[in-house]
């Protein structure tokens, strides 16, 4: 047995995950949570024979860690942070932790919109395409989870900007950063730049033969990328292409450009709609033909993936009008997409848990596309004063029930209702999924 103790703070998939692959490694272990832990998480320590502890943490214990392993959800302002940095204990990432303990290949993806599509879409090229892949990060089973119980070649890593402020020697092989735009600043001190910093964390410690693939239309990102000069090999995307674009399209068609070989594809033939779909797709497609997929196969797999629930989820054509869940889209910049992708006139769904949004981005779209707007959430306030005088029919309502149920009354045959409340959930809701979900249960009701 190693001497080593490790302490895992947070006992969610990442804390689990970090304190399953700390013990399998040979440390001791002791995992805190401040809140109290789900059945399963608490089973599966108990199982694992970990020591923890709920409820409260025991500062004592937890300043004699050699190192400790946070969970995204902590912020660097809380008190147990603080006295660890005091003590000059080593506070890392549960990615940081487990990228020590693989040799696979990292995939790695950020962005403020389209990280969980685009990790779905790259990981579905590449299992299909037969490679031992591993999908994990902020979606699914945990990355430490995988290293711990998998033995994949390659693992595809959805990073939240949390995630990577805790990385200090991970390194990227291939990185996509999607798009930076406002997210999450109330975490940030309202912060702009120290949200873009964490975003920027991606290529950390990248070399030349790593790759950097970005959306080169994206001022924050190049305007980041000229601050920050990295090494490390570039492969830009965007709509249209300039000197070095590596992923565009062009008349109907998508290019990707790597290694000396071009790839094309008809835009109609991508299995997902919308503009913000076409970048997740050149992205995803740089990534395969960088790891030498085939063009038939990234073809074939770039037309029949089968998308991710909640967003731009098609629901169900009830007399007439089509119901799409968009009840990802949390912030003001994915529901812009959404409605930018919208064909017909739009009853829109939005509202929620506001975090600082400014609705300005969406005046235009709103103006043209919407026919009506309910606001669904505990507190209306902020929306009414923004939209009132804007859009003809604005109606309240306070459950997804009676928003389906105004929806339906207000749509006229051809038009689509779409949730996609650029808010979080949480006034009314467990979370998205129980939001998007509510949302397909009553239509499919209707
Ligand atoms: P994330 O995991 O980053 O939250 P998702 O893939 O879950 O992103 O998509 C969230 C929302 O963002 C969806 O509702 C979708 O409409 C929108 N979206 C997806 N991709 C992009 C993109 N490249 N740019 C802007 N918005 C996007």
């Amino acid at each position: 047995m190693n001497e080593k103790l490790i302490v895992v703070l947070g006992g969610g998939e990442s804390g689990v995950g970090s304190a399953i692959l700390a013990q399998k490694v040979g440390f001791n272990v002791f995992l805190s949570d401040n809140g109290s832990l789900k059945d399963k998480y608490r089973d599966t320590l108990k199982s694992h024979n970990i020591n923890f502890e709920e409820n409260g943490h025991t500062e004592e214990r937890i300043l004699m860690a050699d190192e400790v392993v946070k969970s995204p959800g902590i912020p660097d302002t809380s008190i147990i942070i603080q006295k660890l940095q005091e003590k000059g204990i080593p506070v890392i990432s549960e990615i940081e932790f487990a990228s020590r303990f693989t040799t696979a290949k990292l995939i790695c993806v950020t962005g403020s919109n389209g990280k969980t599509t685009t990790v779905s879409l790259i990981y579905h090229i590449l299992k299909s395409a037969g490679l031992n892949v591993g999908l994990g990060g902020n979606v699914g089973n945990s990355f430490a989870r995988q290293v711990a119980d998998e033995n994949f070649d390659y693992y595809v890593l959805e990073l939240s900007s949390f995630q990577l402020e805790g990385l200090n020697n991970f390194r990227a092989d291939i990185a996509v950063l999607l798009n930076i735009t406002p997210d999450h600043l109330d975490r940030y001190n309202h912060n702009m730049q120290e949200y873009i910093n964490a975003k920027m964390r991606i290529i950390r410690n990248q070399r030349l033969n790593d790759a950097f693939i970005y959306w080169e239309d994206d001022p924050v990102v190049t305007r980041e990328i000229e601050k920050l000069k990295p090494e490390v090999t570039r492969f830009p995307f965007g709509e249209n292409k300039k000197e070095k674009t590596a992923g565009y399209t062009e008349e109907g068609k998508l290019f990707i450009n790597t290694k000396g070989k071009l790839f094309n594809m008809e835009l109609e033939l991508l299995a997902l709609e919308g503009m913000h779909n076409v970048y997740n797709s050149l992205a995803s497609g740089i990534v395969a033909k960088l790891m030498d997929i085939s063009d038939d196969q990234l073809r074939l797999s770039l037309s029949d993936f089968q998308g991710v629930p909640h967003r731009l989820e098609k629901v169900a054509t009830v007399r007439g009008v089509q119901y799409i869940n968009d009840s990802k889209a949390t912030n003001v910049n994915s529901c812009w997409y959404a409605l930018q992708s919208m064909r017909s006139k739009t009853v829109l769904i939005l509202g929620g848990t506001d975090k600082g949004n400014d609705y300005s981005e969406i005046e235009d779209l709103v103006r043209s596309k919407a026919r009506a707007l309910i606001f669904l959430g505990k507190d209306n306030s902020k929306l009414h004063s923004f939209f009132d005088g804007k859009v003809d029919e604005i109606r309240d309502a306070c459950s997804m029930k009676e928003a389906v149920d105004l929806a339906y009354e207000l749509a006229r045959k051809g038009d689509t209702v779409l949730l996609s409340p650029c808010c979080a959930s949480f006034d009314l809701f467990k979370n998205y999924e129980d939001r998007g979900d509510q949302f397909k249960e009553y239509v499919r009701s209707l």
